[in-house]
């Protein structure tokens, strides 16, 4: 009975939510799909009959996991209703932890964002006052938005270091002291009886930019997050690609200058340690104090300290150092982008993190380097382009990533 469906899945959040693999496709698409979605297309992107697909639908319909809406175009026959997501069927809590900040969504099972909250904090303080800090806001905009925390059907969550997906911690994590192999999953136990799923934040961003932004339809592309940290996500064939162990795209550390300044992970020269946030700071206070650029120096007078967006803003005003440092940044990572263009043959990059924010020298400055440093048939047809969600994007890839979840049946 259609009651007895309801209960279930609201009072302990089954999972996965499908019974099989064509209630799993079903779903899938119907997520996929930037509207209401018909049974015609859906049987056309399944590939099984029509009538296998009417009958996992009304299941589905009766499990209160799709809902009719609308009339679909006639193909001649009868014309049937469209097909969506209800916000009935339950919401993904979305969490995307960053170096210095927390930030936590709601959004339906179909991906579209309910609710979003951003606060500062810093990862170092370890994972207790983080996770319930991360747990006292997801309570806080339930709230808000009158769901219960039984009709949270999964909570996804990106973090600033490498994930053992599987086992949803994270190992070794070189800027999260304290969070190695802390048991992520168990401190939602006591309150949220939905799964929980934990990934790498770039990966995630990757899978929501590809999902709802810019890389909407792009099949092969690559996502590059420059803030305090820098990463890499890769979408292959239209999935991400996590490699053996769930570490691919980590580019961060790959080399870029054997005698470079000593990395958070302890090797000299990583690109991280040369181009990302932290090192354009200590570069622009290094010319401030040293009489080079009287811009970065009246700024770091006034505020005692600097910030990645203050180089920005003196780039701005045409500070020549502070343009360079930009440059100089977006130049090496420039450099190790064409590697991966050699490696991957993407058809889009996307920039992303709040350096991406800096200014368009530094933009400028990657597309410049990628373009003389690539074969010109990879570059050929080849955007590099800035990150259309900008700070949601990892919120979104959670929240994808906790839907395919738990929308996927064991084969
Ligand atoms: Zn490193």
């Amino acid at each position: 009975m259609w009651w007895e469906i309801a209960s279930t899945r609201l009072g302990e959040p089954g999972y996965p939510l499908v019974e099989n693999r064509v209630q799993s496709e079903i779903m899938k698409f119907a997520c996929a799909e930037a509207g209401p979605i018909s049974r015609s297309k859906l049987t056309g992107l399944i590939g099984v009959s029509r009538s296998k697909v009417s009958m996992e639908v009304q299941q589905l319909l009766e499990a209160g996991l799709l809902v009719e809406g609308g009339l679909a175009k006639s193909d001649g026959g009868r014309r049937s209703s469209l097909l969506g997501i209800p916000r009935s069927a339950g919401v993904i809590a979305a969490v995307d932890l960053g170096a210095t900040s927390i930030e936590v969504a709601l959004t339906t099972l179909g991906g579209e964002i309910l609710v979003c909250r951003s606060e500062h904090a810093d990862i170092k303080d370890g994972p207790k006052p983080i996770l319930r800090r991360t747990k006292e806001i997801l309570s806080e905009i339930l709230g808000e938005q009158s769901v219960n925390p039984q009709e949270v059907l999964a909570i996804g969550m990106g973090v600033p270091g490498p994930v053992e997906q599987a086992a949803g911690i994270l190992r070794s994590p070189p800027i999260m002291p304290g969070w190695d192999r802390f048991p992520i999953r168990s401190a939602f136990a006591g309150d949220y009886a939905a799964p929980v799923f934990i990934d790498n934040d770039v990966n995630l961003m990757a899978l929501g930019e590809h999902w709802g932004g810019v890389g909407r339809g792009v099949d092969n592309m690559l996502f590059v997050k420059v803030g305090t940290g820098i990463g890499g996500g890769i979408i292959a064939d239209g999935h991400l690609y996590r490699g053996t162990h769930g570490c691919a795209g980590d580019i961060g550390h790959i080399s870029v200058d054997p005698e470079g300044p000593i990395c958070t992970c302890g090797n000299p020269g990583c690109l991280e340690a040369m181009a990302a946030a932290p090192a354009i700071v200590i570069e622009a206070e290094r010319r401030a104090r040293e009489g080079l650029s009287p811009v970065l120096a009246e700024k770091l007078a006034e505020r005692g300290e600097l910030d990645a967006m203050a180089v920005g803003e003196a780039a701005a005003v045409g500070d020549y150092e502070a343009l360079e440092i930009i440059r100089g940044s977006g130049r090496l990572i420039g450099h190790v982008i064409a590697s991966l263009v050699s490696v991957l043959n993407p058809s889009l990059i996307v920039i992303g993190g709040g350096v991406a924010q800096i200014g368009h020298s530094f933009l400028a400055e990657i597309r410049s380097t990628v373009y003389q440093r690539s074969l010109p048939l990879a570059t050929r047809n080849l955007p590099i382009v800035l990150s259309e969600l900008e700070d949601t994007a990892g919120v979104m890839g959670a929240s994808v990533m906790a839907a395919e979840c738990v929308l996927t049946v064991a084969e």
